[in-house]
């Protein structure tokens, strides 16, 4: 993606989520993901979350109207080609950022694409939303996606399919369309079932593959967060949502392969590559 020159204006987006205390994911693997793809990232911080390399300890939310008031602030001054959602942990926050994503023009069928990344738990497992919050996630938020990028995991607790194989993904890929989404992703590299990792990308009528070697390392912390930041990138800066996911996962995959051990627990992805 091209950067920016000395002294002029990159290209900006938004990022809707939670802090990493670690500075592994969430808004910490967004802003280096942005920065790296030549775009400005905007941050409305939604939560901050005390974690480390081994879990996550605990989280303090940001009150909703605040975080709505910090898209608010941005868009209509700096102005945003992109958008991002990461962790939204209440049904109340979900509320408040959709309701401020129709007001300012973010989200499927507006002037701002929406790339939504469901969270709902760290890797180790430890929660990062409230569970009646899965029925906003579902209702609320999905229905805005211009592409929805789940885990498997996530997907599990939003649509029940548990995605073992190629026929399970391209249901769970149906459900989540369903849902609204335009484009729904199911990423298949948490399946450890061969030598590549493959990504499904769903419109509706057509699916699409996205394949790369699969990189086994103990460190992908934030892996799921760099992968939509580098799709919101891409789309900031025009791309079509196939040719962003395409980017995005050439991305990651040298992120994985940039990885690096920190602390204890699992090291981050490295998007400064
Ligand atoms: N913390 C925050 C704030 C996140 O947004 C995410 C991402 O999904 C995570 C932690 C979990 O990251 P991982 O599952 O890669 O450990």
């Amino acid at each position: 993606l091209p950067l920016s020159r000395a002294g002029e204006t990159p290209v900006r987006a938004l990022t809707i989520a939670g802090t990493d205390s670690g500075g592994g994911a969430g808004i910490q693997a967004d802003t280096r993901t942005m920065a790296m793809c030549g775009v400005h990232a905007c941050v409305a911080v939604a939560a901050v979350t005390v974690q480390n390399s081994v879990g996550v300890e605990g989280f303090h939310e940001i009150p909703p109207e605040t975080v709505a008031a910090q898209v608010r602030c941005v868009v209509g001054d700096i102005g945003v080609s992109a958008a991002k959602t990461g962790m939204l942990a209440s049904t109340a926050i979900i509320e408040a950022v959709a309701e401020v994503c129709t007001e300012t023009g973010i989200g499927r069928g507006l002037a701002v694409p929406l790339v939504v990344d469901p969270v709902c738990a760290s890797m180790h497992g430890d929660p990062l939303v409230h569970a009646d919050a899965l029925d906003a996630i579902r209702s609320v938020l999905i229905p805005r996606a211009t592409v929805v990028t789940p885990n498997l995991d996530e997907i599990r607790l939003i649509t029940g399919i548990e995605v073992v194989d190629d026929p399970s993904a391209r249901r769970a890929a149906e459900a989540l369309h369903a849902l609204g989404a335009q484009w729904s992703i199911v990423k298949g590299g948490h399946l450890r079932t061969s030598s590549s990792s493959t990504d499904l990308l769903f419109d509706g009528d057509r699916f699409l593959e996205f394949s790369t070697p699969r990189i086994d390392t103990g460190n992908d912390h934030g892996g799921g967060d760099t992968l939509a930041a580098a799709i919101a990138s891409a789309l900031a800066h025009g791309r079509s949502v196939p040719e962003a996911v395409a980017f995005a996962k050439e991305w990651i995959t040298k992120c994985l392969e940039w990885s690096y051990n920190l602390g204890h627990g699992h090291g981050p992805v490295n998007p400064l590559w």
